[in-house]
């Protein structure tokens, strides 16, 4: 750390609360030193009363840029200049980038979603996915999906709170992109089933299956997995959810959580440097495994 901190070294933060927990830092730094770019990144615990001080912040001391998480990214919006078209759609910001002072909001959860699928040679382009989740995770995907050019997406909630954004999501995909955007209750088995069989790709985008809700799946049992279909969870930990267990069994590829951690991060060191994280390198360091 003493060679790589000197004079020029430029900031790049992590403002979130609570954030200890993250381990972007690690993940960003060795990515930083690896390329031999002048940067550091620290985590700052930021709440939503200190969010606007602390965008103040990144200009004042000339900072390249910020990833921001929970409870600041639908709020952090207002006070960037500019928009990525994704983050407009979803309302929700992950990284801040810093260029002479005109700060833009980008979010890279959708993106590291899409990077993730190619770097596993799963290609959903102008075909038809179903997915569960209407929360932040989820609407990431789905819009970044529909702009990258799925054709057709059935998504999937159960009647909590996150329908109605499920609502919101829909008629923006509808009316912005090319895709063709459907809402279903998660109790109608039936029709969840029917949008199963004739999907190429099925995704996990909600809590179910990770801490607390392990014994969680959004898909009641076997009969609704077909070999073919390709299987992607979300959440990470525990790596193996009950859902992608019943998958495997049927013989789905399948795919863990992981790939999009490791990718969203890379698509917001790729908007701070402009080019993508060393991904092979980082795979190893971070023992991190996603395909299977
Ligand atoms: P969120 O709170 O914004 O959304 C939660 C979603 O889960 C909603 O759609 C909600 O309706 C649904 N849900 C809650 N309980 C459920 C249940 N019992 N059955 C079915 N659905 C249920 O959360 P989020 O930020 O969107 O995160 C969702 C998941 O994605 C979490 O497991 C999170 O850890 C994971 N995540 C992973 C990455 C990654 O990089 N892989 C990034 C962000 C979030």
């Amino acid at each position: 750390m003493a060679e790589r901190i000197n004079g020029h070294t430029e900031l790049v933060g992590l403002m979130a609360y609570p954030i200890r927990h993250s381990s972007s830092p690690a993940m960003q730094n060795e990515a930083f030193a690896k390329l031999g770019y002048d940067l550091a990144y620290l985590a700052f615990e930021i709440g939503a009363d200190e969010i606007e001080d602390a965008v103040k912040a990144i200009r004042t001391l000339k900072m390249r840029g910020s990833n921001v998480s929970m409870p600041n990214k639908t709020i952090v919006g207002q006070y960037l200049d500019e928009l990525s078209p994704a983050a407009e759609l979803c309302g929700a910001v992950n990284t801040i980038v810093n260029k002479d002072g005109h700060l833009t909001g980008h979010i890279t959860d959708g993106i590291g979603f899409m990077a993730a699928l190619k770097d596993n040679n799963i290609d959903a382009i102008g075909k038809k996915m179903t997915i569960v989740g209407c929360g932040g995770a989820a609407t990431a995907i789905e819009i970044q999906a529909a702009l990258d050019g799925v054709a057709e997406m059935s998504i999937f909630n159960i009647k909590d709170g996150f329908f109605e954004r499920g609502i919101e999501t829909v008629k923006k995909i509808n009316e912005k992109t090319d895709c063709r955007a459907t809402l279903y209750d998660l109790a109608d088995l039936d029709q969840l089933k029917k949008e199963m069989d004739e999907s190429y790709l099925f995704v996990n985008a909600t809590g179910a299956g990770m801490h607390p809700l392990e014994d969680v799946s959004v898909v009641p049992d076997k009969s609704f997995f077909r070999p073919e279909l390709i299987v992607v969870d979300v959440p990470y930990s525990p790596l193996e959810t009950k859902m992608r267990r019943m998958a495997k069994e049927v013989g789905c590829k399948t795919m863990n959580g992981l790939g999009m951690m490791l990718f969203q991060g890379s698509a917001a060191f790729e908007l701070w440097t402009g080019t993508p994280m060393p991904i092979e390198h980082m795979k190893q360091i971070l023992n991190i495994s996603y395909d299977d």
